[in-house]
Order: C-alpha cells, then structure tokens, then sequence
C-alpha cells in the first residue's frame, strides 16, 4: 500500500513529492507518463520564476527538479495512469498497461495538453506541418516562412521565438487586442520580421503528400480571403486539463469538477473526496504558472503529510 500517489510529474508532481519525502512520508510513487519536467519543457524560455535571473529554456530550467525531489526517496514510475477508484478509505490507480496500485491518497497534478482550435485540414497535416511546441519543431522551418494561430501568452512568445529562426512568421489572430502580458506584446510589436494578421479566422490549412503548403484566413471585416504561403503552422489556442483518470464507468468524475472538468479543491487542495487531492493547471483558478503550481505541490504534500497522520 502506498502512501501517496502522485499522478503528474510537471512542477507541481515533482514538488509534491519532494515535500512529501523529505516530510517523512515513506512510500510515494510519482506516476509521470514521459519524461517528469511538464508542460514548461516545451516553452523556449522562462524568466518570471522569482529568484532566477537567467533566462532559461523550459528544459534547461527544469533539470534539476527530478533529481533534487527524488533525492528524499521519490520513486518515479513511468507510466501512464488511467483510473482511478475510491476503495473504501483507500484508492485503487490503474495504469495503462493494466498494472493495480494501492494508496492511501492520490494527488492529482496531471496538468493540461494543447486545445486543438477546430479549423478545417488541422487533424489531416497535425505532425505534417502543424506542431503545437515551436522548441521541438521549429527548427524544421529554419529561414522559412511561418504562421502562429493565437493571441495569448504562448502564441506570442513562441511567434518571438520562432521570428529568430524563420525568415518571417504571421501572427494570426482572431481579434484585434491579445491576452498575453503587455511585456510580451511589446516585445512581439518590436519584432521585425512578425507580421500581425488580425481579427481574421482560419478557414483551412492546405498542402500536400508532402504536407502543409500554406493556410487560409478570411477577414472578419471585409470577409477578403488571403492565403499565406507557409509550410509551418504552429496552434497555440489554450489548453485543455487532464482529469479523466477521475472519471467513473457513468462519465461522472469521482470528485467535484466545474464544467471543463477542473478539479475543485479547497486552499490545502483537498478535493471533495477525502485523501485525494489536485494541484497545478488541473485545479481551478489555477494562475497556470509554474511558481503557483510549485506552490500548489508544495500545499498538497504537506497537508497530505498531516492528513495520513
Ligand atoms: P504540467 O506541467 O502540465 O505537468 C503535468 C504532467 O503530468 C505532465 O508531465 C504530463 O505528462 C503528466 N501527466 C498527465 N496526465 C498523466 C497521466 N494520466 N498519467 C501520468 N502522467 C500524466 N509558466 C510560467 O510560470 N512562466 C512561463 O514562462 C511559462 N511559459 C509557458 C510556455 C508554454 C509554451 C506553455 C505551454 C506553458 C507555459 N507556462 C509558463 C505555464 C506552465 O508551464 C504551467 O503552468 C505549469 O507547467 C503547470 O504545472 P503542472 O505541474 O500543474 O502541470
Ligand atoms: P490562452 O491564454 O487561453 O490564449 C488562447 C488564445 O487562443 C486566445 O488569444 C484565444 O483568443 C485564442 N483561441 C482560442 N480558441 C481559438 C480557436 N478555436 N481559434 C482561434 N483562436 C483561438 O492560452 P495560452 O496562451 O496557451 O496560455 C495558457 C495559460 O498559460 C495562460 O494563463 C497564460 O497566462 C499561461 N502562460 C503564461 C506564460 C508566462 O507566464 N510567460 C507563458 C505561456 C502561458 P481570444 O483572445 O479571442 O479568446
């Protein structure tokens, strides 16, 4: 029997579990179904994590997280998680592979995946042209021409990112004014090689056997059609959370959700459900930000600590 089961191993998993250790608890299996790090390791930098003046990549600055949270006896199991069930005052954690674990409590800090925006020819040419993580892909496009569908802090960042190393990139937004922090506004507007293209939707990505050869916005304005000839399109909408592992056979989740399926907790991240918990992106009112989800973990591990006694 577990003590803790940790289901996530982005910055709020990793800091549960280094809490959690180092607090006493003996038995703690952090399930992380890549490698642990999170979301952050796709981002091509980070510079708002306080005290860490040097701009880093996301996998750069995720590093040294594992090794410092399983120096206090953390155990990683590489595994996806698909289930898990109420068991009397304990819980059962299926993986996929079908293995069967035991826990006393079961935090849960699975996080979120990019939301994919709907547009025509978009799951046709995804991994062919469309990418959602410009660090891994943008290479492919070195000194070419691409386009970022988005408004919000990632789309921007990583149109920067991706204008240092492509020749050109298209912002393509569906409004005129953008939700990402002004700091980051800013940066983009001075970038030369960025060209806005606002207040349009996409109608389709198109290309062929090769793969995407360019996208379609229409104006909302004029409704004027403009194709822009790129063989790069990198979606950056949002991101949907991961708690269907909370789901029972009837689809009702074993905790309390809010309609997006967030998971509601108190400020000691208890769920409804004694002995389980939610930190990070998967909760609600996140700040989706990796000092909060640090944080979050950080909560969890030490009244999970208290709550098993
Ligand atoms: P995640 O980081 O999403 O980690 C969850 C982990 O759980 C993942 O590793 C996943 O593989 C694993 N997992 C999910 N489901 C299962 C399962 N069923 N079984 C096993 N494992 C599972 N924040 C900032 O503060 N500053 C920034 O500059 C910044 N830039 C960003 C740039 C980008 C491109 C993105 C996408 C996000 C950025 N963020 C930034 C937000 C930040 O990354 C997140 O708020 C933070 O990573 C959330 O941490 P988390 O631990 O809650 O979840
Ligand atoms: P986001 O803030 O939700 O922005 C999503 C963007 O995509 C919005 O501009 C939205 O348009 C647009 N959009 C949504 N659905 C669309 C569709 N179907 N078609 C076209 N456009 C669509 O998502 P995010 O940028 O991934 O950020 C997620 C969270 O992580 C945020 O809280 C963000 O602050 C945080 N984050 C922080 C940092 C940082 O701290 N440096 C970096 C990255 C992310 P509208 O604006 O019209 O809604």
């Amino acid at each position: 029997m577990l003590d803790l089961a940790i289901i996530g191993g982005g910055p709020a998993g990793l800091t549960a579990g280094l809490y959690a250790t180092r607090g006493g608890l003996k038995d703690v299996v952090m399930f992380e179904m890549g490698m642990p790090g999170g979301q952050i390791t796709g981002s091509s930098e980070i510079e708002n994590y306080p005290g860490q003046g040097e701009i880093k990549s996301g996998m750069d600055f995720m590093s040294n997280w594992p090794e410092q949270a399983m120096r206090f006896g953390l155990k990683h199991e590489m595994n996806q998680v698909s289930k898990v069930e109420k068991n009397g005052d304990t819980f059962k954690v299926f993986t996929v592979d079908n293995k069967e674990y035991e826990a006393k409590s079961v935090l849960l800090a699975t996080g979120s995946v990019p939301r994919r925006a709907g547009f025509k020819g978009e799951n046709e040419f995804f991994g062919r042209g469309i990418s959602t993580c410009a660090t891994c892909d943008g290479f492919f496009y070195k000194g070419k021409e691409v386009a970022v569908v988005g408004g919000g802090d990632t789309a921007l960042e990583e149109a920067v990112y991706l204008a240092k190393l492509c020749s050109k990139v298209y912002l393509v937004h569906r409004r005129d004014t953008y939700r990402a922090a002004p700091s980051t506004i800013e940066h983009m507007k001075h970038t030369e090689n960025i060209e806005e293209v606002t207040n349009v939707t996409v109608e389709e990505v198109f290309g062929d056997a090769s793969g995407v050869t360019g996208l379609k916005v229409k104006s909302k304005e004029t409704g004027e059609i403009r194709d822009l000839p790129t063989p790069g399109v990198f979606v950056f909408v949002g991101r949907d959370v991961l708690s269907d592992s909370l789901k029972q056979e009837d689809g009702s989740y074993i905790c309390d959700t809010n309609e997006q399926g967030e998971v509601i907790v108190d400020l000691n991240m208890r769920t409804s459900v004694p002995g389980l918990y939610a930190a990070g992106d998967v909760r609600i009112n996140a700040a989706k930000q990796v000092v909060c989800a640090a944080g979050d973990g950080a909560t969890a591990g030490v009244n999970i600590i208290e709550y098993l006694g």
